[in-house]
């Protein structure tokens, strides 16, 4: 689905990464950085690139899975949705604040969206699939989301 980006996400890249930098060698490291870079800053557009950088294929939005999932990694049987913080009510993160007008407006619309998530994770588990949400502002970390997507794929099948 479509995701709005609060202008304050919008080409803020943190200077260090601090321990994200681990898992990777230096050139790997930049590589993810660039292929990030590149892509402008929908958070989608960034998991997009991570997934293309480690080689890992992927449909997006296939129209007969429920709920579309950004994207789908067949072989691993998972399904990736890239959430907007705000959208989707990340907890405990400064980017999900409500307005401080219109509150309920905003209140029940994100009480929608996350009902609707919840319904399409139960629907694609009971249909075996494994399901895995990216924040977006996690994306601002994209070796740590790297490693993650690593973690999600390091097995050839799951069931
Ligand atoms: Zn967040």
């Amino acid at each position: 689905m479509p995701i709005s980006i609060p202008t304050h996400e919008r080409g803020e890249w943190p200077s260090s990464y601090g321990s994200d930098m681990d898992t990777f060698t230096r050139s790997e490291r930049s590589r993810i950085m660039r292929a990030v870079r590149s892509t402008g800053t929908e958070p989608e557009n960034k998991c997009e690139a991570l997934l293309r950088t480690l080689k890992l294929k992927f449909s997006q939005h296939p129209p007969n899975l429920a709920g579309r999932p950004d994207f789908v990694l067949r072989k691993y049987r998972l399904a990736i949705f890239v959430h907007g913080c705000f959208w989707h009510a990340h907890r405990e993160c400064q980017h999900s604040a409500l307005p401080t007008s219109n509150t309920e407006y905003w209140a029940k619309k994100i009480a929608g969206n996350r009902r609707r998530d919840r319904r399409v994770r139960d629907e694609l588990r009971k249909d075996g699939w494994r399901t895995a949400v990216i924040w977006e502002c996690r994306l601002r970390k994209p070796n740590s989301v790297a490693r993650r997507l690593l973690r999600l794929t390091s097995w050839e099948k799951l069931r």
